[in-house]
């Protein structure tokens, strides 16, 4: 098989000194991939547990049009989700566009002029500023009368406790926490972590609602923020807990008051959770679901892969090879603008849509600088499908996630250091490297 499996790569342009030296880095993962697929194999067991307890049935699977009322599905699924999370409520939609626009939702109908919000990790993801009002936005919490605080994280990527006790006063009503580092350098934050800040704030301001951002988190534990005292959690149905199928959506799961003043705001006052038909969506919803522990141990098999290979060849890696993982993300560092540009390019070549298009970095609006992107996604900017982005600017660092078959991620990360060896980035003799 091996002689067919080393052939097979090989047409599909991989070369034998990258198969050999994927192979070596591969053969010496099987104690951490053992480790992810315990994890799996107990988060499987969760969601078709969270969905027997729920009877899901094939009326389940199935919409409604119009206003969506009495939608068995949907309201079948957020059942499913509240088990999954153990919370009392979940809202999980389609009419949530994105990730962003559940973290707003949830912020924005949670939040009363006059509160304020607190994040003690630092500066949020991006495209919260803007929801927030770091950056002036229109119809920004800041317009409502909603101010904000932020305590950052220490050097040492700790947490600023003293601070954090400073910044806690009257008028904090809700406290942020982004599980994922995002697009930064600091640490992810294990949900260990998570729960010993949450003890902490919940011990100076018992009533104070604790939000998480639980955004490419979902699924790479067995426990998740709302098992160690999290509120609401939030998260994008494009990232792991859509398994790779659902063509949209978003999700909140927590508090009943919290989920319920969300709904409020998503449809209506005096509507709620009652309206928002789910039309074809549900099946994708249901079957995602169930695929997501399985594929997000697949994209954390790639991302550690990723960071082995890449290690071992002399480039800076976060998480580095041997770090335990709390989200999907992996950065590598290449110092130059032609290695960001070989990567991308190199993932969009494994990729079963668009593999024959050219990524190249653009202007795009809202960045400082040009951006390469790959993605070849069946469902357009999924980021649980392989794929990776990087800012042509220093570090040139770039950022790779998804996989929704580890053979894929495999593959993608081959085809990456095929394409560096191509252009003369990386030497094709790796036996220094073995
Ligand atoms: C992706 C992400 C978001 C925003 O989600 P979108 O679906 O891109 O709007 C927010 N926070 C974190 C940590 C994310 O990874």
């Amino acid at each position: 098989m091996n002689i067919e499996k080393k052939a097979m790569y090989k047409q599909m342009g991989i070369s034998e000194e990258v198969y050999e030296f994927s192979e070596k880095i591969w053969n010496s993962l099987s104690d951490r991939f053992a480790q992810i697929d315990a994890v799996s194999e107990y988060n499987q067991l969760k969601v078709i547990g969270a969905m027997q307890k729920n009877r899901v049935s094939e009326a389940c699977l199935l919409g409604t049009t119009g206003y969506g009322y009495n939608d068995l599905g949907r309201d079948t699924l957020e059942a499913v989700y509240a088990d999954i999370f153990h919370t009392e409520n979940a809202l999980v939609r389609p009419q949530i566009t994105c990730g962003t626009h559940a973290l707003a939702l949830a912020l924005m109908s949670n939040l009363r002029p006059g509160d304020e919000l607190l994040s003690p990790v630092g500066k949020p993801y991006d495209t919260l500023e803007e929801v927030i009002g770091i950056r002036e936005s229109k119809g920004s919490l800041k317009e409502y009368g909603i101010s904000y605080r932020q305590v950052d994280l220490l050097p040492d990527g700790s947490f600023d406790f003293e601070g954090i006790a400073r910044a806690i006063n009257g008028k904090t009503k809700l406290v942020t926490i982004q599980r994922s580092k995002g697009y930064q350098t600091r640490p992810t934050l294990s949900v260990e972590r998570i729960e010993e800040l949450i003890t902490f704030i919940k011990e100076r301001k018992p009533d104070v609602i604790c939000m998480v951002d639980n955004c490419y988190g979902e699924f790479t534990e067995a426990r998740e923020p709302s098992d160690v005292g999290a509120d609401l959690v939030v998260g994008s149905l494009i990232k792991n807990p859509g398994g790779g199928l659902a063509p949209i959506g978003g999700y909140l799961a927590g508090k009943k008051e919290c989920i319920e003043n969300a709904a409020y705001r998503l449809t209506s006052p005096g509507l709620g959770k009652e309206v928002g038909a789910s039309l074809q969506v549900l099946n994708s919803f249901y079957q995602g679901l169930f695929l997501a522990p399985s594929v997000t141990a697949n994209a954390l098999k790639s991302a550690i892969f990723a960071a082995n290979i890449y290690e071992r060849l002399g480039f800076a890696v976060v998480p580095d090879s041997v770090e335990s993982r709390h989200d999907i993300i992996q950065a590598v560092t290449f110092g130059d603008p032609e290695g960001v540009i070989a990567f991308c390019q190199g993932i969009q070549q494994a990729a079963a849509v668009d593999g024959h298009v050219t990524p190249e970095p653009w202007d795009m609006p809202g960045y400082d600088s040009p951006v390469i992107m790959a993605a070849g996604a069946f469902v357009s900017g999924s980021s649980i499908e392989l794929s990776a982005d990087g800012p042509i600017k220093p570090p040139y660092a770039v950022y790779f996630q998804g996989g929704l078959t580890w053979q894929h991620g495999k593959f993608g990360i081959m085809k990456t250091l095929q394409k560096l060896v191509e252009k003369g980035i990386v030497s094709a003799d790796f036996s220094r490297f073995m």
